[in-house]
């Protein structure tokens, strides 16, 4: 005898999140928890909701997203409502928003302002009081890993020398207590500062911390090392430490020397070697992060006043057009994107080359020309490729069963990358529809996977006595809208969305209601 149901979502294809296949039932939920999945037409419920001829799935989980701020300022967030995403793992690349002292986060929201803009801010604190500030307060329910870099800053500011003995024992102190306070691992980004300045040995040192709790390490590899042994200093850091390890947005680089299938043999490898490797992969061929990212980090290091004088430095151009030369070339491969001065406005979208050319100088002197113009606030966009081999090795990675899905999404003013509005829709959408994978797997790998890789007790299937985070969607009609011209287009084709229990999506419209939850690690 089922107890009177809040809500039954009726008539549905159940596609629960475990990659079975797809079976006809009725979900019935009461309170935050779903209460039954079968046959439930005679049960009492205060509300029906009819999905005859949609699917219902568990809600996606976004592995990878920098939503931090974004959910503070737009807690209602429909970039992600109308994907059906219903949970999010921030604290990506090494940086984030806690742990965090009041100095440290200062230095945060002005190095990071590219990625997120302005915004409301968080008080500083630990990883316990950061969750806290989305309970209740978000449509989605928000993870968080322990990004190094944060450690770091409260130790050793953003400089690039190693940490001693001492240091490292109280780094990895520091990412115990963030574990304790229910981080769900440590995240690691080895192109940004401070938290490239990192070692193998220290990062190794944070991932058996984070193992002793459960967690994974996360890591945006050390991608001047090359593709491949940034991924193999990933591997080997977890063979060190005996700890699962996650790499963020993975792909091949054909053009670069290695395909996906090159990544996947190393995979295969480490599986051998008794490490345990995930990774995200979202479904779009170019990326998107700080153009201050082509610059080594030797010039980023230290205070924004600092790297900016060395940006005016003639000494450090000089070396700098010699470092860079090599690189100059791929550079026609990125358009200046975020928000530029209204003088510089006409720059955004060139590629970096013409973009030089357009103000009549040197791509390396250009670059630190504007960089100091905007005070180190433009992003870059990947411009796509032409040939379309290159997406046969994007799927390869997609549908490979370590795959999780994550968005990389980034949601500040200006032209971005429009990934964030509508990778997960693209993934369940389209890339299915073109057969990559059945619609079952793409599923699993946007919720029992990353639930499973996270420890999110509870979410990621629809079964009785889990977590009320549902999505019911027309499978034909989920797709992506969001583009390079558009970046701010909301996907269609999901009708309804619940989170723990709360309609948020209901037939098409947003609630504004925000039951998301801070999530912590099942221990
Ligand atoms: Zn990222």
């Amino acid at each position: 005898v089922i107890e009177e149901l809040d809500v039954v979502v009726a008539g549905g294809t159940v596609v629960d999140g475990t990659g079975a296949p797809g079976f006809g039932a009725d979900v019935g939920i009461a309170g935050d928890r779903i209460a039954a999945v079968g046959d439930l037409r005679d049960a009492r419920a205060a509300l029906r909701v009819d999905a005859s001829g949609l699917v219902v799935a568990p809600g996606f989980v976004d592995a990878h997203v920098h939503s931090e701020v974004d959910l503070l300022r737009d807690p209602a967030h429909e970039a992600s409502l109308r994907q059906g995403v219903t949970t999010h793992v921030v604290g990506q690349d090494g940086f984030g928003f806690a742990p965090a002292s009041a100095a440290a986060l200062e230095f945060s929201y002005a190095y990071l302002r590219p990625i997120y803009g302005d915004g409301p801010r968080v008080e500083p604190g630990g990883v316990a009081e950061y969750l806290a500030a989305y309970e209740g307060a978000s449509a989605v329910n928000v993870a968080t890993l322990v990004p190094n870099g944060n450690l770091r800053l409260e130790l050793l500011g953003n400089s690039a020398r190693a940490a001693t003995d001492d240091e490292l024992a109280e780094l990895a102190r520091l990412c115990e207590d963030a574990m304790r306070e229910g981080a769900v691992g440590v995240s690691s980004g080895l192109d940004y500062t401070p938290s490239g300045y990192a070692s193998t040995e220290e990062l190794a040192r944070l991932a058996a911390a984070a193992a002793a709790h459960g967690g994974v390490y996360v890591s945006h590899v050390r991608y001047p090392l090359g593709l491949l042994a940034g991924v193999a200093e990933a591997i080997e850091i977890g063979r060190r430490a005996r700890c699962p390890v996650h790499v963020s947005h993975l792909r091949g680089d054909p053009e670069g020397g290695a395909t996906s299938g090159d990544l996947l043999a190393l995979l295969d490898a480490a599986r051998g070697d008794g490490v345990d490797v995930t990774f995200d992969t979202y479904p779009y061929l170019y990326g998107c992060t700080f153009l201050a990212y082509l610059l080594p980090l030797w010039v980023r290091e230290g205070e924004e006043d600092e790297v900016l004088a060395r940006l005016g430095d003639p000494a450090v151009r000089a070396r700098l057009a010699d470092e860079l030369a090599p690189s100059v070339d791929g550079w026609r491969r990125i358009a200046l994107a975020g928000e530029l001065a209204p003088e510089r406005e006409r720059l955004l979208g060139l590629d970096v080359p013409a973009a030089a050319a357009a103000c009549g100088v040197e791509p390396v002197e250009f670059l630190c020309d504007l960089l100091l113009a905007e005070r180190l606030d433009v992003m870059l966009l990947g411009v796509p490729p032409s040939d379309a081999s290159a997406d046969d090795d994007l799927h390869a990675m997609l549908r490979d069963p370590r795959h999780v899905f994550g968005s990389d999404g980034v949601y500040r003013g200006g032209r971005l990358h429009p990934r964030g509005y509508g990778a997960c829709a693209r993934f369940l959408g389209p890339v299915v529809r073109d057969g990559v994978l059945s619609l079952e797997e793409a599923v699993r790998h946007a919720t029992s996977a990353p639930a499973r890789r996270f420890g999110l007790a509870g979410r990621g299937v629809v079964a009785a006595g889990k977590a009320a985070d549902l999505v019911v969607f027309d499978p034909g009609a989920l797709a992506d809208r969001s583009t390079l011209a558009d970046c701010r287009a909301p996907a269609s084709g999901v009708r309804d969305v619940f989170v723990n229990g709360v309609a948020t999506l209901c037939g098409g419209d947003p609630t504004g209601a925000t039951p998301g939850r801070g999530l912590r690690r099942a221990s």
